[in-house]
């Protein structure tokens, strides 16, 4: 189904209208589905209203200013939940599996969807708000987002793509006067956030186990429209969709993989379509490395620990295959299972082969050799056997090189020689590449970056801002957004975290 564009003359005019810069077309396809996909939560108040923080980057593509965004009618539309050129703003309904448990229905109960947007570029954007009020799948809670957790999403969603890695974007923070109860009152936020697309798996699977296969298909045609139009011509639509979902997930697996990122709830509600890192709660990304690192206090099995990600991500594939198989294009459903699962086969090939291009990459090595995965296997044993740090390891590789500094680095070691045997086999392998050094530390620098989004920087960022000072928020979300420069001014936010840090708790608490 391809739900038509509204044309410009059909909407409404002014004072419905909000302003567009430099000419934002609102489209909202999503919204334009029947009313089985969605809900029209009411506006709700959101006092003493303030925008906090913009991101330059997504500014200058919807082209925006700080101001729009600061007044009316943006303000309401995006704190208050508004409706967008007298159009209502909707929620849209998901189920998911929760911990490997089927939920019937969830769905944005607090996220609200104001519409979407063409560019001048014709870039497409879906923008939503997080934070603004209860809809109808808000259940008990109260469709509020605390100053926390709105920080942690508005930073970590610009450094991600900063890192080219892909994820849903944040527009806008906005802080407020009201008060929200979670462990302690806390301050409630809104996070006005931009994807292409914000479908979940979660989505396929309500229509899916709840017995609605004229509203699947309506909403895989939907997804094939709107996310996947190349696919439109295939000889089996569904099933090249399928094949690029599990390519994009093994590829946004290898991005996390790469640079310790750590999801904490890899549930399949929290798995987007089209392969963005998405819904950002008890997120971490590695300090020492640890395979069974568990970012997520509540997850107390360690479902999500980072060694597990690729796995899990397989799984929530294999939930989203299992909607989808009755509508291949194959002559009976076995056949079609058996593709499906032919498709869900290759998933941790591919994410082997992207996981193994960035390691690579990392260690500078342009070659592709027999051995290197075990070269790399060895670094990551000797790493968490000594408990080194993740990020800043990489990013020294290159002066290790140096006797100097890699004689201080040994002395720290339980193990040298292990240590030393890896180095060995490290400098043989390098002596087979031909690129100069330079160019080569040039390229590693290029993939190694020397600054991420460490719990504990949030957290110090999180409480000025609490105390209602943003200027750590503003400069984090500075070098943040460069992480591959070296910036000599910041050069504390690249250092090892302190002893307090591994005291912060992170939980589902939101
Ligand atoms: P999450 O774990 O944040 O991905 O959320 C899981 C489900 O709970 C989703 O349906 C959310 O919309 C919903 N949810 C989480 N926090 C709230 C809240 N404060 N108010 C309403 N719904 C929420
Ligand atoms: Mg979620």
């Amino acid at each position: 189904m391809s739900a038509a564009a509204p044309a410009p003359e059909d909407r409404p005019e002014a004072p419905g209208e909000p302003p567009t810069g430099g000419g934002l077309e609102w489209i909202n396809r999503f919204a334009a589905l029947p009313d089985a996909f969605h809900h029209r939560p009411d506006p709700a108040p959101f006092p003493g209203a303030q925008l906090l923080a913009s991101s330059p980057a997504m500014r200058e593509r919807l082209s925006l200013t700080p101001d729009d965004l600061a007044a009316e009618p943006w303000l309401g539309m995006i704190t208050r939940g508004e409706p967008v050129a007298g159009t209502p703003q909707v929620a849209s309904v998901y189920a998911g599996h929760q911990f490997g448990v089927y939920v019937p229905q969830l769905g944005d109960g607090r996220a609200k969807l104001l519409g979407e947007v063409r560019t001048p570029a014709g870039e497409h954007w879906e923008l939503q708000s997080k934070g603004s009020g209860p809809t109808a799948f808000s259940r008990h809670a109260d469709g509020r987002a605390v100053l926390r957790s709105s920080i942690r999403e508005y930073l970590v969603s610009e450094h991600m793509a900063a890192m080219g890695i892909p994820t849903t974007r944040a527009v806008a923070l906005y802080g407020s006067s009201l008060r929200v109860f979670r462990e302690r009152i806390e301050s409630g936020a809104v996070v006005l956030r931009a994807a292409p697309s914000f479908l979940r798996f979660g989505h396929f699977e309500y229509f899916h186990y709840a017995g609605y296969p004229e509203r699947l298909r309506q909403l895989i045609d939907y997804a094939l429209d709107h996310d996947f139009p190349e696919h439109r011509e295939a000889e089996d639509p569904v099933r090249a969709m399928l094949e690029t979902v599990t390519a994009r997930t093994a590829e946004l697996m290898a991005d996390w993989q790469a640079v310790g990122f750590c999801h904490g709830v890899m549930n399949t509600d929290n798995m987007s379509l089209t392969g963005l890192t998405i819904d950002y709660g008890p997120f971490a990304f590695m300090d020492a490395y640890d395979p069974d690192y568990i970012c997520n206090h509540t997850d107390q099995g360690g479902r999500y620990a980072f060694a597990r990600q690729p796995g899990v991500a397989l799984w929530n594939l294999t939930r989203l295959a299992e909607t989808l198989v009755a509508h291949f294009n194959a002559p009976d459903v076995d056949t079609a299972v058996e593709q499906a699962k032919s498709v869900l086969e290759a998933f941790q090939g591919q994410f082997r082969a992207a996981w193994l291009r960035r390691m690579r990459a990392k260690l500078g090595l342009q070659l592709e050799r027999e051995e290197d995965e075990s070269l790399v296997q060895e670094l990551l044993a000797r790493m968490a056997a000594e408990g080194i740090d993740y990020t800043r390891l990489f990013r020294q590789l290159p002066e290790l090189e140096d006797g100097g500094t890699r004689q201080g680095f040994i002395e720290e070691l339980e193990d040298p020689q292990a240590w030393q045997a890896w180095e060995e086999r490290y400098r043989e392998r390098l002596a087979q590449e031909s690129r100069p050094t330079p160019e080569r530390h040039a390229a590693m620098r290029a993939v190694n970056p020397k600054y991420v989004l460490r719990n504990h920087l949030a957290q110090t960022a999180i409480e000025r801002a609490e105390d209602g000072d943003f200027s750590e928020l503003e400069r984090l979300q500075r070098v943040l957004s460069r992480p591959f420069d070296e910036q000599p001014e910041a050069e504390d936010l690249a250092e090892l975290p302190p002893a307090w840090a591994s005291g912060i708790q992170l939980s589902c608490s939101s």
